[in-house]
């Protein structure tokens, strides 16, 4: 197991990050400054395509019971939700869990792959050159050590210490207003007002609810300004007439609206993924879902890099196809805040409001409620493709469909793919599909003939079809000459799992 990458920070995504290295033979040190797991959690949601992901991992019998499945989100706080439910997905929901048990469940897998993750160490600084990079480590005691390594994935939040060593850019726009959090056990009356006023909301599992919302009055207090209970009180009072008889909170937090945008993924050696890569307000919860995300499209592109079979590019790939979705996330964040705070200014507080009702209305017309709901979900996600001519499949999510193959009866794409490979799936039941695969990838690539499937309308015509490993598609074909198919094939396997192709040659990990 190669251990050449070091993982700086072990939130959701640095944790998301190690399982998937270490899902194909890369062991990364994970280090993390805090000596514990954080108990209070900011994010509340894993919408449909992280759901999807943790089914593509195996690991989805272990978040389903702590969550609570809810079919769609608000978008900008509109009485009109996002309706996930008429998406395509067998997970078109959003699972309502709590961060600290995604960071627990998701620690928990990293740990069974063999990772440690070492708390109590601090990155203070790195420095890189051509053939790998310096980290500079505080540990518990305060002592500072240099430790070389081939790779750093800063996976160390909004204030990335990871990226400003690196020395990239994080432009964006400053904190134009804050907004407040609070866990509270609530007993009085009122909750539907604060609802029916902007207030978020939401039910805890231990019997508290989370408040959620915006105070006019309060809007420019900085974030780094501590909340205290009296403040709390007095703003619900304001909004909505009563204080809700909100008790003691168990967490306060006070968060603003922030947002910028790393001006590359990559420099060289050094890698930037979730909150270090891209921050902004938390609306309609997307921060923690996007860095899994990332996580997911830059672990198995690294670890072909560490373990020396990567394609040309491919590295270069996470930074080409993550880079849109966080401008994309970004911008509709800064739309979402903009709807709420244009109302909160005197001048345009009659036309935002006429705004704020025109866009509900306009989500309550089912094509733009898919649209926007497929964004928020992250299920339209669809990559770039580079190939010229590429099959209008490549880059988009895999449906999980339903297949018989020649080998088992009945079996999901997603149940063939917690390994981390890409699958390469004959959908015209060849038998020649298989020995001709295994002798170049077979490490990489799972060939599966399948002989029987679900009909899908994506997939009508399609012959063959290369799935990656995140899920998204590779290259698919509607050729059915075999002898054009075989060619077409190998230059996609070439361009995705690396040369070595039916020489038996490549089959590395
Ligand atoms: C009020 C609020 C509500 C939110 N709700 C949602 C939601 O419902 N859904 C959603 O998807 N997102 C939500 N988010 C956003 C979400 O919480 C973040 O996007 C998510 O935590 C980012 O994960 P991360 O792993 O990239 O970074 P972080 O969670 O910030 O983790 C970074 C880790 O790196 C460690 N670290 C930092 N510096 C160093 C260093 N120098 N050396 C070693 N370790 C270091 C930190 O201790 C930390 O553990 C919300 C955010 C807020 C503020």
């Amino acid at each position: 197991m190669n251990t050449d990458v070091i993982v700086v920070g072990a939130g959701p995504t640095g944790l998301m990050l190690a399982c998937e290295l270490a899902l194909v033979g890369v062991r990364p040190r994970v280090l993390e400054r805090r000596t514990a797991p954080q108990r209070d959690s900011r994010a509340l949601s894993l919408h449909p395509r992280s759901v999807e992901l943790m089914d593509q991992r195996g690991l989805l019998d272990r978040f389903l019971p702590l969550g609570r499945a809810v079919p769609g989100w608000h978008f900008a706080q509109l009485p009109t939700h996002l309706d996930f439910s008429a998406l395509d997905s067998r997970h078109a929901y959003t699972l309502f869990i709590a961060q600290a048990h995604t960071e627990a469940l998701l620690a928990e897998r990293a740990r069974e792959l063999g990772v440690e993750i070492e708390r109590g160490y601090e990155v203070a600084g790195l420095s890189q050159d051509d053939g790998g990079v310096e980290v500079r480590v505080r540990g518990g005691d305060g002592s500072v050590e240099t430790v070389r390594t081939g790779y750093v994935v800063g996976c160390d939040g909004g204030r990335s210490v990871v990226r400003q060593s690196a020395g990239i850019a994080f432009p964006g726009t400053d904190e134009t207003l804050t907004g407040v959090l609070g866990d509270f056990a609530v007993t009085g009356t009122g909750l539907d007002a604060a609802r029916a006023r902007g207030v978020l909301v939401a039910p805890l599992e231990d019997g508290l609810t989370r408040l959620v919302y915006l105070d006019p009055e309060r809007l420019r207090v900085p974030a780094g300004e501590p909340v205290t209970l009296e403040e709390v009180r007095a703003s619900l009072v304001r909004i909505c007439g009563t204080d809700c008889g909100v008790g003691e909170p168990r967490w306060l937090s006070r968060f603003g609206n922030a947002t910028r945008l790393a001006e590359s993924y990559r420099r060289g050696r050094v890698l930037l993924a979730g909150d270090a890569a891209h921050i902004h307000f938390p609306a309609a919860g997307q921060g923690l879902n996007t860095g899994l995300q990332d996580a997911a499209n830059l672990g198995w592109k690294l670890a072909a890099e560490v373990n020396g079979w990567a394609p040309p590019g491919l590295l270069d790939s996470y930074d080409a196809e993550r880079r849109p979705v966080g401008r994309a996330v970004t911008d509709n964040t800064e739309v979402q805040t903009l709807l709420a705070e244009l109302t909160l200014v005197p001048r345009y507080q009659r036309p935002a409001t006429a705004l704020r009702a025109l866009f509900d209305e306009l989500l309550g017309m089912d094509e733009v409620n898919r649209t926007l709901a497929a964004r928020v979900s992250a299920l339209g996600t669809a990559y770039e493709p580079t190939a010229p001519e590429a099959d209008p499949l490549a880059g988009r999510r895999m449906p999980d469909i339903g297949l018989t193959t020649a080998t088992s009866d009945a079996i999901r794409v997603y149940e063939l793919l917690p390994a981390g490979r890409y699958v390469l799936l004959d959908l015209t039941g060849d038998p020649e599909l298989v020995p001709a695969v295994t002798p170049g990838w077979g490490t990489r690539v799972t060939a599966v003939t399948v002989t029987g499937r679900d009909d899908h309308p994506d997939l009508h015509g399609v012959t063959e079809i290369l799935v990656r490993p995140d899920g998204h598609i590779a290259w698919a074909t509607r050729t059915t000459d075999v002898r054009a198919r075989r060619a077409e094939r190998h230059e996609a396997l070439t361009a995705w799992a690396g040369t070595g192709a039916g020489t038996g040659a490549g089959a590395g990990t």
